[in-house]
């Protein structure tokens, strides 16, 4: 999956955070994480204005 830039019409690059054990989830409701209907998330950062988004892995999973 590819992320450009909005601002600087440049690609993304995929950034990881460090996290200290599970990966983070997000859900609509927690219920839904335990049923694992929720999604992992993953970060893009811009080289030049270094803006960061989060895009949700599975965005089906709020439809
Ligand atoms: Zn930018």
């Amino acid at each position: 999956m590819e992320k450009t830039c909005t601002k600087c019409n440049l690609k993304m690059k995929p950034a990881k955070i460090m996290s200290f054990g599970a990966s983070i989830k997000i859900a609509e409701k927690s219920s839904k994480l335990l049923d694992n209907k929720g999604s992992s998330i993953s970060f893009y950062v811009c080289p030049k204005c270094g803006i960061v988004e989060i895009y949700a892995d599975k965005p089906e999973n709020f439809a």
